[in-house]
């Protein structure tokens, strides 16, 4: 048997004075710094793997209706834009499987989701990537800016997508992007003449081609192109784009679209009452125009959908219904530490009433619920003999104080 002194990494061969640590196993041994090397190989192949998970195309047995089914699991009310995404994406892998001597070429579906922040825009585009199991990135139209500006390059929206699935080219030619806040670039005026603003028309033009589809040079690393930089080309063809944004003030050029039309083909008939209060449901693409998208840009976005504000009830049903509802989120939470939470209906009522009244959104139920179960978060693990809590009205006014929600509205 080897003396003490003799003993090796059976790996890289550095005796037990060359290596710090020299751990034993049954028949030789492993220094420190073949364990970190081994872990960085684990790392890379389990990364590998997952990549492999992603699947490109639908099974023969999944319909629209099927796509939407799996959307209500997650989003609330919606059911319009559910319904005209889960056609887009049904038709977007009809056309990823086209055989290419076919005549009928079909155009991609991108697809642009007009509808007020916190409205659900990006969970929806969210919940789609995770049922088609693709690589997804969420890019904002806002760091972009013309070419020669301080700011991103379009073409970083594709760098993000290779991150995501670890720079395997292939699986980034299949993905969906959800291009937030694509309002932001619109052209500050209808008028074609106006003088260049820097952040609009230019990124709106980047854009025109890379969403029909064509090949890009992306730099991996995002950010600007650097001459040096070595670039990665993508070809865009079958991603599809999911573009979103508020579009503020949209409704002036609805209403105005919409009277006008109402006048001009008066006949008297009940077709012409028009729902003021939800004016974006007659969103068409002629307003996007006017809002100060360019047509070229509005025709390489074909499917164009709209989101409904949410209302108490939709509201209370964020809460409690869809799979992973913050209500859901925190009774798992307890559950690890052995408590089973209960929320009284009268607590849950009162953090949307605050929702609604303070107009914090969806997005606000969280912070409120935050501001609520703090405390409650804080004690209760390390309190011995709990096993149910109950949250009572009681308790969650004592903690939203009104000075508290409105610092939340702020936030
Ligand atoms: P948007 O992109 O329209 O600004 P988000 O999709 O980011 O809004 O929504 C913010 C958060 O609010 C989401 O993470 C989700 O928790 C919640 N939310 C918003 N709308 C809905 C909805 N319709 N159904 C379920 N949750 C929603």
């Amino acid at each position: 048997m080897a003396k003490r002194e003799d003993y090796k990494c059976s790996f890289c061969g550095r005796s037990k004075d060359e290596a710090e640590i020299l751990i034993a196993g049954i028949n030789g041994h492993i220094c420190e710094s073949c364990v970190a090397q081994a872990q960085q190989i684990i790392g890379e192949e389990l990364f590998q793997k997952k990549d492999q998970q992603f699947s490109f195309t639908l099974p023969k047995t999944i319909k629209p209706i099927d796509i939407k089914k799996f959307l209500d699991d997650y989003v609330i009310g919606q059911h319009e834009a559910k319904k005209v995404i889960s056609v887009a994406v049904y038709n977007h892998y009809k056309r990823l499987n086209q055989k290419s001597d076919d005549d009928v070429e079909i155009e991609k579906s991108n697809i642009i989701m007009i509808g007020e922040t916190g409205t659900g825009k990006t969970l929806l585009a969210k919940t789609i990537a995770r049922y088609l199991n693709v690589p997804f990135a969420i890019v904002d139209a806002t760091v972009f800016t013309e070419a020669g500006y301080v700011g991103e390059d379009v073409e970083s929206i594709l760098s993000r997508l290779l991150q995501v699935c670890n720079y395997e080219v292939q699986a980034a030619e299949r993905g969906i992007v959800y291009i937030d806040e694509i309002d932001k670039v619109a052209r500050k005026s209808d008028n074609p003449s106006i003088t260049r603003d820097v952040s609009g028309e230019g990124v709106q033009q980047a854009l025109l081609k890379m969403l029909e589809g064509t090949d890009v040079y992306v730099p991996p690393q995002g950010g600007r192109k650097h001459p040096e930089q070595k670039m990665i080309k993508i070809n865009t063809e079958n991603i599809l784009f999911i573009c979103g944004g508020a579009f503020d003030g949209i409704e002036k050029h609805i209403a105005k679209r919409v009277k006008a039309q109402v006048i001009g083909f008066s006949s008297g008939s009940e077709d012409e009452v028009i729902d003021r209060d939800n004016l974006l449901q007659y969103i068409s693409p002629q307003d996007l125009k006017s809002f100060g998208l360019i047509p070229e840009l509005i025709g390489r976005l074909p499917v164009l959908t709209y989101l409904d504000l949410l209302d108490r009830e939709a509201l209370k049903a964020i809460l409690t219904q869809p799979k992973n509802a913050l209500v859901k989120q925190y009774k798992k939470l307890f559950e690890f530490e052995g408590i089973s939470l209960e929320f009284e209906p009268a607590a849950l009522d009162f953090i949307v009433d605050k929702a609604v009244e303070y107009k914090l959104g969806a997005r606000g139920l969280r912070s409120i619920c935050e501001a609520v179960m703090t405390d409650a978060m804080f004690d209760l693990p390390s309190q011995k003999n709990v096993k149910t809590y109950t949250l009572n009205l009681e308790f969650v006014q004592g903690k939203l104080s009104k000075s508290k929600l409105k610092k939340l509205k702020v936030a």
